[in-house]
């Protein structure tokens, strides 16, 4: 078995694959469940769980990016070559290179001192091994396990009510292993079989434990945790009179008096016309109607859409909510989006659009762009999701021919629950916007070109419209928790290592790790101090299930900012005192005055 896994790796290199699993979705769906169960049969806060055949600490980092913060792990498996990368890859974790058969009872003692243990995997492949062997294998470890364990073990073996059982797996009916748990254990036992996965995820629980269901898997956090985000949106009394202007119009959607007046508000607050502005009932949706209103569906001679790889999902899944079957690209190492002259290095023969980004709302890159489209003659859409104060601040940098899409989702500076805008100086683009948000209508009431409901209702606009009332004290407010940041990352050894407003929007604070080391140590040090944090682009969008097939070119820096760049807790009102625990955390990990080579301002080197 060891031999079999340890050549999995070996080809395979650290992914799913070479952990032996079909898929990283599947094997991430299985984290899921098994987490699921532990945290719903913990009757407490922090379980630390025991990872049996931990492999390469995948689990771990789940664990990290899920944001499970109060589960402490512990990784053991067999295989040195798999703990060896383990490590590397997360210094500050327990790993142990350990036969749990071959241990005396003492070293076990220390090893499974733990609420759970987690055996994901290890008791599915059979490999060459009999259905005896195997059956005896696995009963060996979940006694060794079971009397040291607090609370419970949790495992997986394939199922056998399958159309076939594969002969290199590990098929066990529930049956036979029911009576088996039921002597182990006691009648505490249970069976998930409810995911679309060909195998059972069996549990046994000790007798004193409290009711499951306790802790649901999303419960409140602990009041002196620090959460990423926390938004605040306009009081429900100061929508009201909005409201009720609606009440007296009865008008509840489709360009009522209310969206009519937003809109002419946020183009005062852009200084720009306000025919150069349309609103969307969401930032999706109105990337997908800028696309639709400049390149159209894709068709069979370009169908492909250029993406940045890092980027919020939103942006690739509009290209392909279009028809586009998006290409991603890699982006510039200090302005971490994509840069025109790169794009126009790729093969464009078969490219029907391109999506650009100005990533956490830094300045929207219109006449670069512009003069790419120009030149290339293939349209470009900018999601620039979170740069409404660029717009405020820098319109004639904002506006231009090339449609810029802003985000007013409740996490954005500018929030209003859910709502986005076309920012475009071209009317012809304007309209067809409007009519692609409307069914496709393009002023009679007629479907004329592609299109969806994507309107912002009168009840959204409300909301907008009180915001645009309060926008100058909120925006005030952010600024100030971002110069805290700055001023206790200076007296913390930190300058220029968290990045905030002005240079970002104001709903974000980045710490910049140096590494993945770094970044590990930085994540783990945050959870230690119960403060929250989210890669807000995720890891790479090739990193996403659904795009894990996409084509790519190489996504070097993607891939090393994706890891570095660590969103922190941002709200109007995160109080001074939770910044410099924020920032403690941090100064406890950083590699101290280290200078991380994405932090220097401008975009002059491309991938
Ligand atoms: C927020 C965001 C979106 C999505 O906007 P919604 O209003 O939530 O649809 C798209 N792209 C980026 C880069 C974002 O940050």
């Amino acid at each position: 078995m060891l031999n079999y896994y340890d050549a999995h790796l070996a080809r395979h290199g650290d992914t799913a694959s070479g952990a032996a699993w079909p898929d990283e979705a599947g094997r991430r769906a299985r984290f899921r469940m098994g987490i699921d169960l532990v945290l719903q049969h913990a009757g407490q806060r922090r379980v630390t769980l025991c990872d049996l055949g931990c492999g390469t600490g995948e689990l771990y980092r789940f664990l990290q990016e899920e944001g499970f913060d109060d589960v402490g792990y512990i990784g053991i498996d067999r295989s040195s070559l798999a703990i060896g990368i383990a490590r590397a890859k997360f210094p500050d974790v327990a790993f142990h290179c350990l036969d749990l058969l071959d241990a005396d009872g003492k070293t076990l003692d220390r090893l499974l001192d733990c609420d759970f243990v987690f055996a994901n995997g290890l008791f599915t492949v059979r490999h060459e091994a009999t259905h005896e062997q195997m059956w005896a294998f696995m009963t060996r470890m979940l006694e060794a396990t079971w009397p040291r364990v607090r609370r419970g073990i949790v495992f997986n073996v394939m199922s056998t009510l399958v159309d076939w059982e594969r002969d290199d797996l590990f098929h066990v009916s529930y049956d036979d292993l029911a009576r088996y748990l039921r002597g182990l254990a006691g009648r505490a036992i249970g069976f998930r079989a409810d995911r679309d996965l060909y195998e059972l995820m069996a549990f046994a629980l000790k007798d004193d434990l409290p009711p499951p269901g306790r802790r649901p898997i999303a419960a409140g956090r602990e009041a002196d945790a620090v959460p990423v985000c926390r938004p605040r949106l306009p009081r429900v009394k100061d929508l009201t009179p909005f409201l009720e202007r609606m009440d007296d119009a009865r008008r509840y959607t489709n360009h009522g008096t209310l969206s009519a007046q937003f809109t002419r508000g946020l183009a005062q607050a852009f200084g720009v016309r306000e025919e150069e502005v349309c609103l969307a009932s969401s930032g999706t949706s109105a990337l997908i109607a800028a696309i639709l209103a400049t390149a159209g569906r894709a068709t069979s001679e370009r169908p492909w859409a250029l993406c940045p790889a890092y980027t919020f999902a939103a942006t690739a899944l509009a290209a392909e909510a279009c028809g586009y079957q998006p290409r991603l690209i890699d982006v510039d190492s200090n302005g971490w989006m994509p840069t025109p002259e790169f794009a126009a290095r790729q093969p464009l023969e078969r490219v029907g659009l391109a999506l650009a980004t100005a990533a956490y709302g830094q300045s929207v890159p219109q006449q670069a762009w512009s003069e790419f489209s120009r030149d290339s003659g293939i349209p470009v859409v900018i999601d620039a999701a979170a740069a409404f104060e660029q717009a405020c601040d820098h319109p004639d940098d904002t506006f231009g021919t090339v449609p810029v899409v802003l985000s007013m989702h409740a996490t954005k500076a500018f929030g209003i629950g859910e709502g986005g805008a076309v920012l475009c100086t071209d009317r012809g683009v304007i309209e067809r916007t409007y009519g692609a948000l409307n069914f496709g209508f393009l002023g009679a009431r007629e479907c004329r070109m592609p299109g969806i409901n994507g309107k912002l209702s009168e009840y959204h606009a409300a909301v907008g419209l009180a915001q645009l009332a309060r926008w100058p004290s909120q925006r005030h407010a952010l600024s100030q928790v971002a110069q805290a940041y700055q001023k206790h990352a200076r007296s913390h050894g930190l300058a220029g290592r968290i990045v905030t407003a002005p240079r970002v929007a104001s709903c974000y604070a980045l710490f910049v790790a140096r590494d993945a080391t770094e970044a590990a140590a930085a994540t783990a040090a945050l959870a230690a101090a119960r403060v929250g944090f989210r890669r807000w682009y995720g890891v790479g969008l090739h990193n996403e299930p659904h795009f894990v097939s996409a084509p790519r070119g190489l996504l070097a820096n993607t891939e090393r900012i994706a890891t570095c760049l660590i969103g922190l807790p941002m709200a109007p009102d995160l109080h001074d005192t939770e910044i410099a625990r924020v920032v403690a955390a941090l100064a406890e990990a950083a590699i101290p005055h280290a200078q991380a080579g994405i932090t220097q301002a401008g975009r002059g080197v491309t991938p």
